[in-house]
């Protein structure tokens, strides 16, 4: 009997967006740690992750849900069932151990990403799509300003590693609690402050840092829509930041789901 190919090429495409949507590689956990309260750790492997690009840390994939009652999800995406997509950061891929983990943000809302990765044990199968593009691109700047929360703290972490030790990196990161600050493998050039939040006013610590920092500096913006949509407008009136210098990425949109 023929197998179902674990990876499908639906279609070559020249755009990175394209095959982000059309190539879904078959995978299963194979490890799950929960790195704080609201942080679970889920690495991935099969034989569908082999030639998974290597060096996109930061980049975010497509994690492809299984229907109810399924064991496996649809891999192909141009059938008549649309399977339940969401977007989720790089955290690691190793082409050597052929490994992908992925942090979810746990036990903080209801939807079927988190309540599956809050169910999630090794041997379980997963799709994933991907890698689309990297938010931030641009490391050539003196200083960045990188705000993000546990959505976003892959990206963050990522594009702070990616910046040259000579530069002035600040990392701002909105936390639930106290007990969701972690380590991360950045840099000693880089400054990470931690806000609690119902500690702190996001907008303040952002304009306070922002405003020591030069006019040229490239902003990252990686929150929930409404506070990226604020932190932009303040930052450009308030500090005549150029738009063309805050890259900004709606990471969930507070009472719609994705
Ligand atoms: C480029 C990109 C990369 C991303 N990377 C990651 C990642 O690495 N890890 C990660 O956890 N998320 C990441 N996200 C965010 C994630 O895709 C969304 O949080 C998504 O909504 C989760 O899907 P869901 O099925 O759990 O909830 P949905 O069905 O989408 O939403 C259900 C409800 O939960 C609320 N909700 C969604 N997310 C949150 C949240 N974080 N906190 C509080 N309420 C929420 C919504 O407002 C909605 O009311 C990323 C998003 C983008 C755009």
């Amino acid at each position: 009997m023929r197998k179902f190919p674990e990876k499908i090429n639906a279609r070559t495409s020249s755009s990175r967006r394209s095959s982000e949507k059309r190539n879904v590689r078959l995978t299963q956990v194979t490890n799950v740690i929960d790195l704080t309260p609201h942080l679970r750790r889920i690495v991935f492997t099969g034989k569908g992750l082999y030639g998974f690009p290597a060096g996109e840390e930061g980049a975010h994939v497509k994690v492809v849900l299984p229907a109810a009652g399924e064991q496996k999800p649809v891999l192909d995406l141009g059938g008549k069932d649309k399977p339940v997509m969401r977007s989720y950061t790089i955290q690691k891929y190793d082409p050597l151990s052929n490994q992908l983990s992925l942090d979810f943000v746990v036990n903080r809302h209801q939807g079927p990403a988190t309540n599956w990765a809050a169910q999630a044990k090794k041997g379980d199968y997963l799709g994933i799509a991907g890698p689309g593009v990297k938010k931030l691109t641009r490391f050539t700047a003196q200083a960045f300003l990188l705000v993000g929360d546990l959505t976003s703290i892959n990206a963050v972490s990522a594009f702070a590693q990616s910046t040259p030790a000579e530069a002035d990196v600040h990392v701002l990161l909105l936390v639930p609690g106290r007990d969701d600050v972690i380590k991360l493998d950045v840099g000693e050039h880089v400054s990470i402050q931690w806000l609690v939040e119902e500690e702190s006013e996001l907008s303040e610590s952002v304009l306070k840092l922002a405003g020591q920092l030069p006019e040229d500096t490239q902003v990252f913006l990686g929150l929930e829509a409404a506070q990226v949509k604020k932190l932009t407008t303040v930052l450009q009136e308030q500090l005549n930041i150029d738009r063309s210098n805050i890259h900004t990425s709606s990471y969930w949109i507070r009472g719609k789901s994705a």
